[in-house]
């Protein structure tokens, strides 16, 4: 009904605000029915020691196989089940499954996954994820969380004690896209990162004009001085990574190594590495 309205754009404004509403409540509607439904599928991205080229771990990446949208990313969907407030069920459902495909794993991998601010602050947070590790018997060493900068509000002590209260657990608690955010060193100094992972915006610019180099290499020596570790993340090309490799000791990701994957896949991948879990002798059920 667009084209019926007047001249001034007045009405296609309306019309679009319109749809924009409908496309908003029927992305709402899907989200609430794809988690009964369990349309919540997790995907893995390598992650690498770029030293040695192996394979270290994978980090699960959300995607929602909607039967009315088909796959859908997490930039859209997250934000949304962050507002209607189903951001922690989402999460741990895919979690839940995450940790049940990791059972097939060599036990020397890892397994990182995304955190939402609203979840992050939620006093029971270390809590809920270790009963779900628990429930999965799988060793809170082998698992990271990754928490933006968003997750860092001005209550440092209180961020603090959460972070500790994790890895007192044995739980890797990793900055993601660093540099993008608003952290400042007082807060680098005062929480215990486990490591630092330098956004993707900086990484991919590595080696052209700017200023993304000379960002990428004070991250580096920055996390080194202060015994954080670092993931390079948005690795597309030999060049970049070349240029990572000569900046020491990192880990890297990126769709140089391919994109992210389905669990059949990372099994694939797995066998091909020979690093599938070894089967439990008959009548073993201790821990690997
Ligand atoms: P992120 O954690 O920083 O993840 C990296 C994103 O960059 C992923 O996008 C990944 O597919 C993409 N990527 C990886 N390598 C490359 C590369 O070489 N080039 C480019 N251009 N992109 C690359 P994805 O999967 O769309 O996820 C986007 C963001 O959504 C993630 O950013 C993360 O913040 C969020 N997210 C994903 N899964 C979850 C989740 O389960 N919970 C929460 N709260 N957030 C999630
Ligand atoms: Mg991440
Ligand atoms: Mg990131
Ligand atoms: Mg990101």
């Amino acid at each position: 009904h667009a084209k019926s309205c007047g001249k001034n754009g007045f009405c296609w404004f309306e019309t679009q605000m319109e749809d924009e509403l409908q496309f908003r409540n029927s992305l709402e509607s899907g989200i609430r029915e794809g988690l009964a439904a369990g349309e919540f599928v997790p995907y893995y991205e390598q992650q690498i020691d770029l030293e040695s080229g192996e394979l270290t771990g994978f980090e699960m990446l959300a995607r929602w196989h909607s039967p009315r949208l088909g796959v859908v990313s997490p930039e859209v969907f997250i934000p949304v089940a962050e507002s209607i407030g189903v951001i922690a069920e989402l999460s741990e459902q895919l979690i839940e499954r995450a940790l049940d495909d990791a059972r097939d794993w060599d036990p020397g991998l890892t397994l990182s996954v995304n955190i939402s601010p609203l979840q992050f602050n939620d006093p029971w947070f270390p809590q809920r994820l270790l009963k779900l590790l628990l429930k999965a018997n799988f060793p809170p060493q082998r698992f990271e969380i990754e928490i933006t900068e968003s997750c860092l509000h001005d209550n440092v002590p209180l961020v603090r004690s959460m972070i500790v209260s994790l890895r007192n657990q044995g739980i890797k608690v990793n900055l993601d896209d660093f540099g993008t955010g608003y952290s400042s060193f007082a807060q680098l100094r005062s929480l215990p990162f486990d490591r630092i992972k330098i956004d993707r915006s900086f990484v991919g610019e590595i080696g052209r004009e700017g200023s993304a180099s000379q960002i990428v290499n004070a991250i580096v020596a920055l996390g080194h001085g202060l015994g954080m570790p670092i993931t390079a993340e948005g690795i597309e090309d030999d060049a970049i990574l070349s240029n990572l490799r000569a900046l020491g000791r990192i880990k890297g990701q990126g769709y140089i190594y391919g994109r992210p994957e389905t669990v059949e896949e990372v099994r694939e991948r797995l066998k091909g590495l020979g690093r599938l879990a070894q089967p439990a002798a008959p009548g073993d059920d201790s821990e690997p």
